[in-house]
């Protein structure tokens, strides 16, 4: 029996890791849930999979559901605050933790999953972007082992040569191709994209998630940030990872070996594939999807990115190729910008412009420790608040 703490077990990856580990009631027991304030739908989990702990990150929120756990006679003891995240992330009680804290409010909990060394599977990409050359090597001096949940890189790792284990270069690879949907507004003119609204970035056609990575699917910046995530989990630069917009998201991502062979992995666009491939690896279990039916599908078609309509995914792979603090001062900029424009604050295509600006004022320093990790974040989210702000102003 496996024990599994799942770090944002509200959010749509929370949900999801839940209905596979549901399925196998035997081979899977909940240690911890967490979540940030959604009282009632943790107390829903809390009722059906009686973990031991669970952590609202505001105190209020905790307060609420103790006070509801008490009442229904649970076990479940409830924590409080973002240090009880990094607690629940290292219980020796856990085996397993799933990373799907939402941006990087994830860092520090995901970090504590990898030095407690556990099987530490990889939602939360913003924190490998933020701190990719720390976080790879506190999974090598910790004995962590790292399982790629996103898509396109759990399509790449079980791509990759027998035995392989992610933070490795693997042998015999010339490139890897990364599929992208292309997105709600592929084929949008800017006219359109410019005044896109918050539920229309949000009506993915193929994938069902949560917020704020669905406005970073509709900006591609999501495949900007999967960019620099390839280059930390499969050690390779960037210049050997190449974005194929594939519109049906069937084709989860390619490797490309040096001998011509390219291998791909094919399913359902449904997370609950790459959830229980990293829960189970090297088995297999059941979750829950049907078979892809290749005659339904019919046609699997490639087309280039549009990079002049979607300068996000530039300055991403700009990002990654400067390294340094670059790629952490895009993203903060970016959840800041994100933010905005989920409120109605911003426009659209103002997102772009916040990020590439922000990138000029905090030019790309080194970040040598967490610390000063934290404080580039802090920095560029200061100086992209500031940007926002002035762009709102224009536009108002
Ligand atoms: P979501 O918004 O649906 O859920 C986010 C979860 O994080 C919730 O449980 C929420 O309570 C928690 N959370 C939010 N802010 C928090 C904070 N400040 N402190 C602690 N917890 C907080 O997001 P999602 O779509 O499930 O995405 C989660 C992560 O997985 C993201 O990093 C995303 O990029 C990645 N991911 C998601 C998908 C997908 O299909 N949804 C696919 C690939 C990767
Ligand atoms: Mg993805």
């Amino acid at each position: 029996m496996k024990g599994v703490t799942i770090l944002g077990a509200t959010g749509s990856i929370g949900i999801s890791t839940l209905d596979v580990v549901g399925r196998h009631p035997e081979d899977y027991r909940v240690v911890a849930l967490t979540a940030r304030n959604n009282v009632e739908r943790l107390l829903g989990q809390c009722l059906e999979y009686q973990p031991q702990y669970a952590v609202m990150v505001e105190e209020a929120a905790a307060r609420e559901l103790r006070g509801q756990i008490k009442t229904r006679g649970l076990k479940t003891e409830v924590l409080a605050g973002a240090r009880a995240l990094e607690e629940v992330a290292a219980l020796p009680e856990s085996d397993c933790v799933m990373a799907a804290i939402v941006g990087a409010a994830g860092l520090l909990a995901t970090l504590a999953a990898v030095k407690a060394g556990k099987r530490v599977l990889l939602a939360n990409k913003e924190s490998l972007v933020m701190s990719g050359g720390l976080f790879m090597q506190a999974v090598r001096s910790y004995g962590a082992e790292l399982l790629p949940i996103d898509s396109e890189h759990n399509a790449l790792f079980q791509c990759m040569p027998n035995g392989y284990r992610a933070g490795a270069r693997p042998e015999g690879v010339r490139r890897l191709l990364l599929t992208c949907s292309g997105g709600p507004f592929r084929g949008w003119s800017r006219e359109r994209r410019h005044t896109a609204t918050p539920d229309q970035a949000c009506a993915h056609p193929r994938w069902k998630m949560g917020r704020k990575i669905s406005v970073d699917s509709a900006t591609l910046m999501n495949k900007g940030l999967e960019v620099n995530e390839a280059c930390w989990l499969f050690d390779l630069p960037p210049e050997r990872i190449d974005v194929v917009v594939h519109p049906q998201s069937v084709v989860h991502s390619l490797v490309e070996y040096a001998d011509g062979s390219v291998l791909a992995q094919l399913g359902n666009p449904d997370m609950r594939t790459p959830i229980a491939c990293g829960l189970a690896w090297p088995e297999r279990i059941q979750a829950g999807i049907q078979p892809l039916d290749l005659f339904g599908v019919a046609h699997l078609d490639f087309e280039p990115p549009d990079f002049a309509a979607s300068p996000c995914l530039s300055l991403a792979i700009e990002a990654a190729k400067t390294g340094g603090s670059a790629p952490l001062v895009l993203n903060a900029a970016n959840e800041i910008a994100v933010q905005a424009f989920l409120s109605e604050r911003l426009r659209f295509t103002a997102i772009a412009e916040v990020v590439s600006e922000t990138l000029e004022r905090c030019p790309s320093a080194a970040a040598g420790s967490i610390e000063e990790v934290l404080d580039h974040d802090r920095r560029a989210r200061r100086v992209a608040a500031g940007i926002a702000a002035q762009l709102m102003e224009h536009s108002s």
